[in-house]
């Protein structure tokens, strides 16, 4: 049984749904406010974690900005009262128009992944009349210890400019008029547990800007990313990671100049505990080895364990009966459509209400219409 959650008013809604403890929310931006921006550090809010409107407005009302990687990012963003001063925007293909879309709204930074596409940003800033303020992304080829679809700093990875082929940008920037370096670029992966990796990525960040120092491009920014992870295991434990060590790291780390402004993109840490997935069991089969937990959630809602091999906690809300174990799984056709395997869990009834926890972050967003799927609503704890 939980007292997490507002069970009883729960029953009375149409499963399967999302929904977002709002109070978490806050008391996890209470912490970045207290170790991170005290500091004077910037945080953006990467906002393809979660783009519900209601959550932007609490973080926004925090004092974060946003990190974007899509044009339709962008106008969500604005939609939900961000200045464009406090928009960056990354990605390794964006197309002309949203190019043409952060131009029009003269964003922040366009946090550049090629040379290609700095030159591109460049004529398209000139037909605009305007001048793109760039931060280079660059690949700091250090390993993030995390899932490798969730790596992303890596040599062989998509993403950043690999630094050898940094001779060739500075050769080029002085003939881009419609352009303006302002910053250095870093996001070496999502779901960071071990702090170890944020500091290589400090001594990559060090040795880097020297180079942009020494060949006459003084940096006003340094764009460190996210990725700080979250707790799978034990959300009620640890409702929000210990932001302090993780600020405090790249304080002590970073050699930065005078007047320089770091900036931060955290997703997963700052809406990753406050969202979950409520679903209800549709059948209990039994099986050869354990028996199955079918939901009315699946994949579609929540592809983490599909996409990822992901483990997310799953509380069960309305039955305390003796512990039995179960595959808890969804109604999709695909065997990946699996929430977890073999896990020990109150003995559960058709029609028992679950919640599938830490799901705030990569859950709402990366569903899908799969098997001709409706999409789910989305509750908040000030509303029920
Ligand atoms: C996804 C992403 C982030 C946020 O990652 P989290 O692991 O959710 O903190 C930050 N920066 C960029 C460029 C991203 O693509």
């Amino acid at each position: 049984m939980s007292d997490t959650f507002p069970v009883e008013k729960f029953r009375s809604l149409k499963t399967p749904f999302y929904y977002y403890d709002l109070n978490l929310l806050q008391d996890t931006l209470d912490q970045v406010k207290k170790h991170g921006l005290s500091k004077g550090y910037h945080v953006h809010f990467a906002v393809k974690a979660n783009f519900n409107l209601p959550i932007l407005e609490i973080i926004r009302e925090a004092g974060l900005g946003i990190d974007c990687v899509s044009g339709k990012e962008i106008e969500r963003a604005i939609e939900a009262g961000f200045t464009p001063d406090q928009i960056a925007f990354a990605g390794v293909g964006k197309t002309d128009e949203e190019i043409r879309t952060g131009l029009y709204h003269n964003i922040f930074s366009f946090n550049c992944e090629s040379i290609q596409e700095i030159s591109v940003l460049n004529e398209l800033a000139r037909e605009a009349g305007k001048v793109a303020n760039v931060s280079v992304r660059l690949n700091p080829n250090v390993k993030a210890k995390t899932h490798k679809y969730i790596t992303t700093g890596l040599s062989e990875n998509k993403f950043g400019v690999n630094p050898e082929h940094l001779p060739k940008l500075f050769k080029m920037l002085p003939n881009l008029k419609s352009v303006n370096l302002t910053g250095i670029h870093f996001h070496i992966g999502s779901q960071i547990r071990d702090l170890q990796p944020f500091k290589d990525l400090c001594e990559k960040v060090n040795l880097i800007q020297d180079r942009f120092e020494e060949e006459g491009f003084p940096l006003t920014h340094v764009n460190v990313g996210g990725g700080l992870g979250i707790s799978y295991e034990k959300p009620d434990e640890e409702p929000y990671p210990d932001f302090e060590p993780f600020f405090n790291l790249f304080e002590d780390n970073l050699k930065l100049r005078d007047g320089q402004q770091v900036h931060f993109e955290l997703g997963r840490s700052i809406v990753g505990q406050c969202g979950s997935l409520i679903s209800k069991v549709l059948f209990v089969k039994e099986g050869i080895t354990t028996d199955f937990a079918v939901l009315d959630a699946g994949m579609t809602e929540l592809i983490r364990p599909a996409l990822y091999q992901a483990s997310h906690s799953v509380d069960v809300l309305t039955s305390d009966k003796p512990l039995q174990t179960y595959d808890v799984v969804g109604p999709i056709c695909e065997t990946s459509d699996t929430f977890r395997k073999g896990i020990k869990m109150p003995k559960v009834e058709r029609g028992d209400l679950v919640a599938i926890r830490s799901a705030g972050a990569y859950g709402e967003v990366m569903s899908s219409g799969f098997n001709l799927r409706e999409k789910v609503k989305a509750y908040y704890s000030d509303e029920i």
